[in-house]
């Protein structure tokens, strides 16, 4: 694991499946599900069904491979010995332009795009500043009460210094990130830029999963990477697939405040609940606004469901951050369907 622990107990949207083998006639293909638990810093599965296991074992493979290739090159914390990775070019590009993997540069090209399109609010050269929280947010288990976590010193979460995350501010403008696509090479302009893949890097793989299972003649199967769930087809018999979304209330009675039916779609939610540490009565997350250089607070999660993978987790995050109305317009740019749920519970 390449930070601290960071493995969820519970997945994020909840996959609920309808598992209707016995219904109609037409039912030749069986259901198969596989858990994956080394990548991404979360806990993903895949459902598929299949004429038999042999194919089903092959869509798990493509499913293993793209998500630990990806959990490699989109790897900000740790060098790999024989990949350059995210680590790689945050150590490096700062001082000469770095050749990189066809499939990082891709990435790279996408992610820096974001930063436009999203109206500022996903930047991924603002590492620097994220850094600064997430030093934070790993001083305790996910989730865990700040009381509960041990009294030890460096496992308390304080806020960081307030004139280092402006320092770090400074370095984060995604226009002093330049590709050379001749060369495939990523140079930083500003030699104290750093990248984070966090907001865009597993809808993006699940995008490029989603292209490889198709291709392979996979027609009916749910991923659920962390908080992310993409779709193909329908269960067999069935109109779509249902995904739970989260109820952000901790206490709420009911963990699922809603349920979407969908098909040939991804579903993927950001919110204030996930990665987080309370000092007094403020809980401080991981999704954080640039404007403030502080956890987003509008509202406690954002649900977004839409064709494409890559782009469903780019909104989550940027309509998290950015007000209402540009968020809805933003959101019917994608044809995506949205949910807000706000600070009181209540949702729209
Ligand atoms: P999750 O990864 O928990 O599903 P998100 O998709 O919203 O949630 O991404 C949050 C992650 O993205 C953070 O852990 C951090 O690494 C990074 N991040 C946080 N805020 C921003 C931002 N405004 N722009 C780009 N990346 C961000
Ligand atoms: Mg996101």
């Amino acid at each position: 694991m390449r930070r601290l622990i960071r493995k969820k107990a519970a997945v994020l949207i909840l996959a609920v499946l309808l598992v209707l083998s016995a219904v109609a006639g037409c039912q030749s293909r069986k259901e198969y599900t596989y858990y994956y638990y080394d990548y991404f810093d979360t806990f993903s599965s895949l459902t598929v069904y299949a004429a038999d296991e042999a194919t089903a074992n092959h869509y798990d493979e493509i499913v293993r491979e793209y998500l630990s290739r990806y959990d490699i090159l989109l790897d900000s914390y740790e060098p790999h010995e024989g990949t350059v990775c995210l680590y790689m070019v945050n150590e490096q590009a700062g001082i000469e332009p770095v050749a990189v993997p066809d499939e990082l540069y891709a990435f790279l090209e996408y992610g820096l795009a974001a930063f436009d399109i999203t109206k500022g609010s996903v930047n991924i050269a603002m590492g620097a500043l994220l850094r600064l929280w997430q030093e934070q947010l790993n001083r305790k288990a996910d989730g865990a009460p700040a009381a509960l976590a041990p009294t030890l010193p460096d496992t308390i979460p304080t806020l960081p210094d307030p004139a280092a995350l402006r320092e770090a501010a400074l370095h984060a403008d995604p226009a002093n990130v330049i590709l050379d696509p001749a060369n495939r090479t990523v140079f930083f302009k500003d030699p104290l830029i750093k990248l984070d893949a966090g907001a865009l890097g597993k809808g993006y793989v699940c995008a490029r999963i989603e292209e490889a299972l198709r291709a392979a003649g996979c027609n009916s199967a749910l991923l659920s990477a962390g908080g992310n769930v993409l779709t193909i087809g329908t269960p067999p018999g069935l109109a779509g697939w249902n995904v739970g979304i989260r109820n952000p209330d901790p206490d709420a009675a009911e963990q699922v405040y809603t349920v979407w039916q969908v098909k040939d779609a991804s579903v993927v939610t950001s919110g204030d609940y996930e990665r987080y540490f309370v000092i007094g009565d403020t809980r401080y997350h991981h999704i954080i606004d640039p404007k403030t250089l502080y956890p987003g607070t509008r509202y406690h999660s954002i649900t977004i469901s839409c064709r494409d993978a890559a782009a469903a987790d780019m909104l989550s995050t940027a309509l998290f951050l950015l007000p209402e109305a540009d968020g809805r317009a933003l959101a019917a740019e994608y044809n995506a369907r949205v949910l807000y749920i706000y600070n009181d519970y209540s949702s729209g």
